[in-house]
């Protein structure tokens, strides 16, 4: 039988609970199981809508960091809604003849019972994929080998990736690169006082070879959404870290031309609920998360439209990305806003 230990993570009971809910219109799976102590923990994968290869697909992803639960509780509450759906409404059904979705809510169990930002081994995830800054990172928090003890360890040198990240990698393999186009968003919180969405690199300050695509998706977004609060920008703008799982996961899916993988993270900033709330400092999950529970279903239900819209993006990716000259002008566009102007 499966390890599940659901009563001591509420995140994970809660997402088995949508899966339950969602009965045989899911395709569900375990993809590997981690150990925290004594307790045993499955990370779920969830697929849904058209199997075909020809579809576009789009994957979420939380809890990669355990402290961030806000992270799975965004994405858990977005399938939530999905599932329900899917019981009335025919555009959702229409939707997913055309759309592959795939969900791994909570990507780090046994953090996230821990109350750690790495994974039971002690290893950052989002440090830990086989890529090197080629730039000076900042000390520490740009990942280190020094020790697990200390934040923002990387693993060991020459070890493979972590099982949670070996997780995420095949199934992004499976049901994103065997595509044409898809979209990943990855949601984290705790950096900053606003609201963020990232795209690559984080190991160097030099663009993506998909600039025009996501400048062209900011441009769709900021038309549809004229009154979002998002800032959108590449990680390196912020700061530079080695062992990016996206920017490993991106670089792989570029070994294809003819793909486009378009891997985003969503950032929380937690400052906000912070401010409102200055006692939480006091508390690690406090920083991490909004603890007075309105607050909570606010910024959940303040998340919810960005995700359906890059579901609605994903599925709709031949009517905005950019081919021949206007493409050029995305990426001219992209490098003026992002990277000073520069021409690389
Ligand atoms: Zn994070």
């Amino acid at each position: 039988m499966a390890a599940n230990n659901s009563n001591e993570l509420p995140e994970l009971a809660e997402l088995q609970r949508v899966i339950a809910a969602g009965g045989t219109q899911l395709q569900t799976r375990v993809v590997c199981e981690v150990q925290s102590g004594d307790l045993r923990f499955p990370v779920h994968a969830i697929s849904l809508g058209n199997p075909s290869k020809d579809v576009p697909a789009v994957g979420f992803f939380g809890g990669v960091h355990g402290l961030e639960r806000i992270g799975a509780e965004v994405v858990t509450a977005y399938l939530a809604s999905l599932v329900i759906r899917l019981q009335w409404d025919s555009m959702l059904q229409r939707q997913l003849e055309s759309l592959r979705f795939v969900f791994m809510p909570l990507v780090n169990p046994g953090g996230m019972s821990l109350g750690t930002r790495a994974n039971p081994r002690g290893v950052d995830l989002m440090r830990n994929a086989p890529v090197s800054a080629t730039e000076d990172v900042p000390f520490l928090i740009g990942g280190q080998r020094i020790s697990s003890r200390l934040p923002w360890y990387r693993g060991a040198s020459s070890g493979s990736m972590e099982p949670e990240n070996e997780a995420v990698r095949s199934i992004v393999e499976e049901e994103l690169f065997s595509r044409r186009f898809s979209v990943a968003l990855d949601c984290h919180s705790g950096f900053g006082i606003r609201d963020r969405i990232w795209f690559p690199y984080a190991y160097t300050t030099r663009p993506i070879a998909h600039l025009a695509e996501v400048h062209a998706l900011k441009e769709i977004f900021d038309r549809t959404h004229a009154q979002h609060r998002y800032l959108i920008e590449p990680q390196s703008l912020q700061y530079l870290a080695h062992g990016d799982l996206w920017d490993y996961l991106y670089l792989r899916a570029c070994a294809e031309p003819e793909r486009i993988f378009l891997p985003l993270t969503l950032e929380m900033g937690s400052w906000i609920w912070v401010r409102k709330n200055p006692r939480q400092i006091l508390t690690r999950q406090g920083m991490f998360n909004p603890i007075i529970e309105h607050r909570q279903q606010r910024v959940l239900r303040r998340h919810l439209p960005w995700l359906d819209f890059v579901a609605r993006a994903a599925c709709s990716y031949t009517h905005w990305t950019p081919t021949g000259e206007a493409r050029h002008q995305h990426r001219a566009l992209a490098l003026k806003r992002w990277y000073g102007g520069t021409l690389r």
